[in-house]
């Protein structure tokens, strides 16, 4: 008998081309356990589309994304000073795909998304995002922050805000959609976000904001919430308020906030995460502001960002990712494997971030 090729033995098996949706039956089980018969029927085949991209085409994509991180620029091509990050188109593709053909971040918050009349149950949602992010995972975080963005706004915004904005964050064509940001750590409030030092004054009827964030990622998102402490208020989370800052002014300006530098990250690199900016300013008409106090009747957020941050509150939502996370290895051949290989490279850029920007100017 032959003996076998020592470097075909050595090298790995490659997991590309195959349909991480039908490689995985358990993973349909369990998904016919929490899904109603007529919606898994009818997500059925967006499951097997999702799989099969997420094995092959959001694959390559996502590798040439990451090897193509975003640039910043500082001017327009006919020299207006204007910050504009430009993305690679492979990166573009990645966001067609979940927001735009899928509807990843719109699906939440109103019907017609997947050809479903009404908004998808939350599940369903996870159940479609966690075939993608096993290809690609830095585009989630933008596709999560607008899903997100859009809740909070939805279940505590002023009702003005809501007719405002919430059309944008819930389209499917790019051109039209407005995607969501958080602007919250600052470098001397991560875990600790009660020692959050930037100021909100108000002024008039506009509320402006002063201080630096230090990780924002979808940098350029046409809104963002953004974490601060209004003049007077108490030390600690208490003490913050959670304010709406969109990127442009009603009068079709640039709001005041400029971008200091992109981040070098170790993980998710095709998706811009930036510093913003040494004398960041924005004024924000009291229209645009998240009514936070209004809401709570006190100065704290504390409520609203817990419900801003944590998008899967339902008991399904839970218990499928509950159900998820103790799946034995086994019982999902493909998705395990390259889930863990992107978890470790964002578990390594966490640790090495804060060595990153002392390092870098
Ligand atoms: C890829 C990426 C994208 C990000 N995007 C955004 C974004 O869009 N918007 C945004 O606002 N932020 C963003 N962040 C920042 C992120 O929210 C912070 O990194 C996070 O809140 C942790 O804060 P920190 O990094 O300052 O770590 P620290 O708070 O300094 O923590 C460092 C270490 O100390 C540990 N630690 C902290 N406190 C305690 C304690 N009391 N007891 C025991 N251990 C403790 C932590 O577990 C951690 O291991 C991003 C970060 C990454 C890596």
């Amino acid at each position: 008998m032959k003996p076998a090729d020592p470097v075909a033995q050595a090298a790995l098996p490659d997991s590309r081309g195959i349909n991480l949706f039908n490689a995985d039956p358990d993973y349909a089980g369990l998904l016919r356990l929490y899904l109603e018969p007529k919606l898994y029927a009818h997500l059925l085949p967006h499951f097997e589309r999702l799989g099969a991209l997420a094995g092959d085409e959001l694959d390559k994509l996502a590798a040439t994304a990451d090897r193509n991180p975003p640039v910043l620029h500082q001017r327009t091509r006919s020299g207006e000073d204007r910050q504009w990050i430009e993305k690679h188109p492979a990166y573009r593709r990645l966001e067609e795909i979940a927001f735009g053909e899928y509807g990843l971040a719109a699906m939440s918050h109103r019907g017609g998304v997947l050809g479903w009349p009404a908004p998808l149950p939350p599940v369903a949602k996870y159940a479609l995002t966690y075939l993608y992010v096993q290809a690609e995972f830095g585009a989630c975080c933008p596709l999560s922050m607008t899903d997100s963005l859009a809740r909070t706004l939805r279940k505590f915004g002023d009702p003005a805000l809501v007719a405002r904005y919430l059309p944008g964050l819930t389209q499917q064509d790019l051109d039209a959609l407005t995607q969501g940001a958080m602007f919250i750590t600052e470098q001397g409030a991560g875990s600790d976000v009660g020692a959050t030092a930037a100021r909100a004054v108000r002024e008039g009827d506009a509320w402006r904001l002063y201080g630096d964030k230090w990780f924002c990622s979808n940098a350029d998102a046409g809104l963002a919430l953004v974490l601060a402490r209004p003049d007077g208020a108490a030390a600690g989370t208490k003490g913050l308020s959670l304010f709406l800052l969109p990127k442009m002014l009603p009068d079709g300006s640039l709001n005041h906030t400029r971008i200091v530098r992109l981040k070098e990250k170790l993980g998710t690199r095709d998706m811009p995460s930036a510093l913003r900016s040494g004398a960041y300013t924005s004024r924000l008409p009291s229209a645009y502001c998240a009514r936070s106090h209004a809401v709570t009747g006190r100065p704290s957020t504390s409520p609203i960002l817990i419900a801003g941050f944590s998008n899967s509150r339902t008991k399904s939502e839970r218990t499928l990712a509950a159900a998820m996370g103790s799946l034995p290895a086994s019982t999902s051949p493909v998705g395990p494997a390259r889930w863990s290989s992107r978890a470790v490279t964002e578990l390594a850029a966490r640790a090495r971030w804060a060595r990153v920007f002392l390092t870098t100017t």
